[in-house]
C-alpha cells in the first residue's frame, strides 16, 4: 500500500524535470522504502508545529526573493547545474511521509567566500560559493545540501518559532533576511536577539541539528552518497573556520559525538547505486579560474553586485560580476597627443569615432542591438565644434548626455580641476544603469584642446562603489598627459 503511494507521487514528480531520474532512482527507492520498514535506520518524527505547511511555504518563498536581491547570485549555468542536479537527487530521496504539499527544492550559488550555506522554510536553498571551493567531494558537498533539506523536511523553521511568539508571516520574511545579511557581516550569532524571528529559521538547537544530520545521513544514503562525507564536511568546516568559528557550524551547533553518531548511523544504511555526477572536479576548476568571490564584509557594506534592491522585474537585469579595479597601473596611447594610465586589469574594449573605453572585465557589454554600455570604467572622448568655452561646451555635452540618458542628473556641484595640466572642470552625476538597473556613479571630467574641442573623462561605478572609484577616477585623470 505504501509502495503504491510512493509511486504515485513519484510518476507525478516525473511531470516536473525529474523524469530522467526515475529510472535509475526507482529500484533504489523501493529499495529504500524495504530498509524503513525493517527500522535499520533511527526514526525521526516531526515535531509539533501549529504553523500550516502553506506559512512554510509563503515565508521561504518571501525570503528567498529578498536574498536573491540582495545577495550576490553567482548566475553561472554551469555551476547553477550542478548543484541543482545534486540537489534534485537528494530532494528526490526524501522519505514520504516528510514530503509535504507545495514544498519546492530550489537551489542557488551565492558569489560568497565564506564557507556557508541556508535553506529557507518549503525549500529554497542557498550555498555559497565557498562551500563548494572547500569541499574535496561531491558527495560533501550533497553532505551540507542533506543536512539541509531535513531540516526543511522536518519544518524545523517554523516548529522553532512554534514554541516562541506567534507572529505575522510578512513580518518575518524581512527578519529572516535581516539574519541572513546581518549574519552575513558576522553578527547575527553574537546579537542574534537583535534579529528576532529571523533567527528562528537559520539558527537550531542541538535536538534539531541531531534529527537534521540523521536525516541528511539517510537521505545521502539513498541518493547514493556516502552519509560519512557529511561528517568529513562538517570536520573541514570547523578547520577552515578560523579563530572565529565559522558561521554555518554556528547555526547547526554539534550535537555533540556528531562524527561518530553519523558514522553509526551510516553503518545501518545502504548506499543505493552511485550518486557522484563525476562533474565535481570540473566545477571546481571553473570556480578557480573566476574571478575571486564576494567577502561578507563587501557584501554588508554593499559593495557586491547584486540582483536588487529595485522594484523592477529582476529577470530582465543582467548580474554581473567585476574584478576589483589593480592597483598596478596601465598606461596607453589612445592618439598620438594623448597618454592615459588606468588599472593595469582594465582594457581598451571599445574604440570608435572619437572615443576609447577602459573597462574591467564583466564591466563592459555589447548589447544585442548593436550599443554597448560599461558599468565599470572610464571613456575618453573627443567632441567637436564646440564654440571654445570650457563651461559653455561642457554644459553642452551635459544636455547631450541627459538626452541620451534621461535619468542622468547632478550629483553635487561642479568643480574646476587641473587635467592634462591645464584647466577642467569636474562634474559628479548620478544615473540608472542600463545594464544593471541599478543607480550608478558618474564622474564628468572635461578640459579644451588646442583646436578647440572639448576632451571629455566619464568615470562609471556602481553607486555603492563610488567612493573607490572616485579614487580610481582621479587618478586616472591626473594620469593624463595632453600634447597637442
Ligand atoms: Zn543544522
Amino acid at each position: 500500500m505504501k509502495d503504491t503511494v510512493t509511486l504515485t507521487t513519484f510518476q507525478l514528480r516525473s511531470n516536473c524535470g525529474v523524469a530522467r531520474l526515475v529510472n535509475t532512482l526507482l529500484p533504489a527507492l523501493l529499495l529504500a522504502l524495504a530498509v524503513a520498514t525493517s527500522s535499520a535506520q533511527t526514526k525521526i518524527a516531526l515535531e509539533k508545529n501549529s504553523y500550516s505547511v502553506t506559512d512554510d511555504v509563503k515565508l521561504g518563498q518571501e525570503a528567498a526573493a529578498e536574498a536573491r536581491k540582495q545577495l550576490p547570485m553567482l548566475n553561472d549555468d554551469q555551476v547553477d547545474a550542478f548543484v541543482e542536479n545534486v540537489g534534485a537527487r537528494l530532494a528526490t530521496a526524501i522519505a514520504s511521509e516528510f514530503r509535504h504539499a507545495g514544498f519546492r527544492y530550489t537551489f542557488d550559488v551565492v558569489n560568497q567566500k565564506e564557507i556557508n550555506a541556508f535553506a529557507l522554510p518549503g525549500g529554497p536553498m542557498f550555498l555559497n560559493r565557498g562551500m563548494i571551493e572547500a569541499a574535496t567531494t561531491e558527495a560533501q558537498v550533497a553532505g551540507v545540501m542533506a543536512h539541509e533539506i531535513a531540516h526543511v523536511a522536518l519544518r524545523h523553521g517554523t516548529a522553532q518559532a512554534t514554541k516562541g511568539q506567534k507572529f505575522q508571516i510578512g513580518a518575518a520574511a524581512g527578519q529572516i533576511l535581516g539574519a541572513i545579511v546581518g549574519g552575513t557581516a558576522g553578527s547575527v550569532i553574537s546579537q542574534g536577539s537583535q534579529f528576532g524571528l529571523g533567527t528562528y529559521f537559520l539558527k537550531y538547537g542541538r535536538e534539531y541539528e541531531r534529527q537534521a544530520d540523521l536525516m541528511g545521513a539517510q537521505i545521502m544514503s539513498r541518493a547514493g552518497y556516502d552519509p560519512r562525507e557529511m561528517a568529513n564536511m562538517f570536520k573541514t568546516i570547523q578547520a577552515e573556520g578560523g579563530s572565529g568559528g565559522p558561521e554555518w557550524l554556528s547555526s547547526h551547533p554539534d550535537p555533540g559525538n556528531r562524527s561518530d553518531a553519523i558514522a553509526k548511523e551510516a553503518s545501518m544504511l545502504r548506499i543505493e547505486g552511485n550518486g557522484n555526477s563525476g562533474q565535481f572536479q570540473s566545477i571546481k576548476s571553473r570556480l578557480a579560474k573566476m574571478s575571486p568571490a564576494y567577502t561578507a564584509e563587501q557584501i554588508a557594506k554593499g559593495q557586491a553586485t547584486t540582483g536588487g534592491p529595485t522594484t523592477g522585474d529582476a529577470a530582465d537585469r543582467r548580474v554581473i560580476n567585476v574584478e576589483p579595479p589593480s592597483n598596478a597601473y596601465r598606461t596607453y596611447q589612445p592618439a598620438n597627443f594623448l597618454r592615459i594610465s588606468v588599472p593595469a586589469n582594465w582594457a581598451a574594449v571599445d574604440a570608435s569615432a572619437g572615443s576609447v573605453t577602459y573597462a574591467p572585465k564583466g564591466g563592459f557589454v555589447q548589447g544585442d542591438d548593436g550599443g554597448s554600455a560599461f558599468t565599470h570604467g572610464v571613456q575618453l572622448g573627443v567632441v567637436q565644434g564646440g564654440g571654445g568655452n570650457l563651461q559653455q561646451d561642457t554644459q553642452q555635452l551635459l544636455t547631450s548626455l541627459v538626452r541620451a540618458n534621461p535619468d542622468l542628473r547632478a550629483a553635487g556641484k561642479s568643480r574646476r580641476e587641473t587635467i592634462g595640466g591645464r584647466q577642467g572642470i569636474t562634474t559628479p552625476l548620478s544615473n540608472v544603469s542600463h545594464v544593471t538597473g541599478e543607480r550608478e556613479y558618474v564622474a564628468l571630467s572635461t578640459t579644451q584642446l588646442r583646436d578647440g574641442s572639448l576632451l571629455s573623462i566619464i568615470g562609471v561605478a556602481p553607486q555603492p562603489d563610488a567612493k573607490t572609484y572616485e579614487n580610481i577616477f582621479r587618478r586616472v585623470r591626473q594620469s593624463l598627459q595632453i600634447a597637442d
